[in-house]
């Protein structure tokens, strides 16, 4: 596999936080729910569950664009080491990660994609690999 998986992740986090700062449009971006009504910074809205209603200010802008940067850091860590392929040098024949030497890509990428695997881009081989890591 190539680095498809980092462009895949690079696309979706790119998507996100676009989203959530379009939603975030009086730089308060913190929603809060109170019974059955959520407090989005612009106006209120009432007649959720209060289950939901708390599901949904916990998935604020302020929050979904610290979640964003935090996956960001940890694509930023995990980066292709390329294989050389010199028969001198046995132990860098393959394609592995500079930050934990897995094969690429790495279980941590794929444990990433996997929060978008509903995504039309998303590639079955990507999930069967985590299916083969439990
Ligand atoms: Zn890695």
């Amino acid at each position: 596999m190539s680095d498809d998986v980092v462009e895949f992740l690079r696309a979706r986090l790119n998507e996100v936080a676009e989203l959530a700062g379009q939603c975030d449009g009086d730089d308060c971006g913190q929603w809060t729910a109170d019974g059955d009504t959520v407090d989005f910074c612009q106006m209120d809205l009432s007649g959720f569950h209060p289950t939901i209603a708390q599901h949904v200010a916990l998935h604020d802008p302020a929050r979904v664009l610290r979640d964003v940067e935090a996956k960001r850091r940890v694509l930023a860590r995990h980066v292709l080491s390329p294989a050389i392929n010199d028969p001198a040098l046995h132990w860098d024949n393959r394609d592995d990660c500079q930050y934990d030497g897995e094969d690429w890509p790495c279980s941590d990428l794929l444990d990433l994609a996997l929060s978008y695997a509903d995504h039309p881009d998303h590639r079955e081989q990507w999930r069967s690999h985590q299916m083969r890591t439990r």
